[in-house]
């Protein structure tokens, strides 16, 4: 599944080909992915000038010279195919811009989503409402988790996937980011120390910036807009290792939390 730092490669990959480019064309061969495209997409992207692409946690947001934005989701397996060479059986959205370049939103599963918001009123826009701020942001700080954690007994793990925590982490990162900082996954939120948070908001930084600078990491139906295939998986330090050894000397265990595998060190997360 694409993760945030996926999104974000994905968003400036296609960055490349539209910011500042008027929109041709835009064919649909679908009527839906999760839910139906808007009725009147076509007639506002056609025409239209992207003025900037961004995201907002797992959403990638493309703005218009029309006060509409773009927003899509690449849901299980949505991936852009840049200049593709020949159509593809799941092309399901297709952008050809003014200068020739064709874009293609290709999603095997249909579970992504394409929307079109108000751009000036994005941030109470219907799924971003109740978001928390972006990992990458000034809005996540250790203040800010230890009000949330405050009083709950919720494991911190499951707290850090609470989109309304903090927006767009996934199970990798949330696994990589508490080993970093030596918090055990399954210790209770209200009881993690501010020293422990102010550990922990680098390493959720860290994990993401490098897997964004690894060009995104790759899951299966992943592909970067360019085709390539990420590479970060294979420098995870916990997730997808159980049973291997630990840089400590011990084991990576593997349970189920809250129906998701999490993976950790004993010896090293406390
Ligand atoms: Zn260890």
């Amino acid at each position: 599944m694409p993760e945030l730092p996926e999104v974000e490669t994905t968003v400036r990959g296609l960055a490349r080909y539209l910011e500042g480019e008027r929109i041709a064309r835009v064919t649909l061969n679908r009527a839906d992915l999760r839910r139906p495209f808007p009725p009147d997409l076509v007639q506002v992207m056609t025409g239209a000038r992207v003025t900037a692409m961004g995201r907002r946690a797992k959403y990638g947001l493309i703005h218009t010279d029309r006060d509409q934005t773009m927003v899509f989701h690449l849901g299980m397996s949505g991936r852009w195919r840049i200049e593709p060479e020949k159509p593809e059986k799941h092309d399901h959205l297709v952008i050809e811009t003014g200068s020739g370049h064709i874009l293609a939103l290709n999603d095997a599963r249909r579970f992504g989503s394409v929307d079109l918001a108000p751009t000036a009123t994005l941030d109470s826009w219907g799924p971003f409402a109740a978001l928390g701020p972006e990992p990458l942001g000034e809005g996540l700080t250790a203040a800010h988790l230890k009000t949330h954690f405050a009083g709950r007994i919720a494991p911190i793990k499951q707290m850090l996937l609470d989109q309304q925590v903090v927006a767009g982490l996934g199970n990798i990162y949330v696994c990589e980011a508490l080993f970093r900082s030596a918090i055990r996954p399954d210790k209770e939120a209200g009881r993690v120390t501010l020293p422990a948070l102010e550990k922990l908001v680098p390493a959720i930084r860290e994990v993401l910036s490098e897997s964004i600078a690894a060009g995104g990491s790759t899951i299966r139906d992943y592909a970067q807009p360019s085709g390539e295939l990420g590479y970060f998986a294979t420098s995870w330090q916990v997730y997808g290792r159980e049973g291997q050894p630990c840089l400590c000397g011990g084991t990576v265990r593997r349970f189920v939390q809250g129906g998701r595998s999490t993976f950790w060190c004993p010896k090293c997360q406390k």
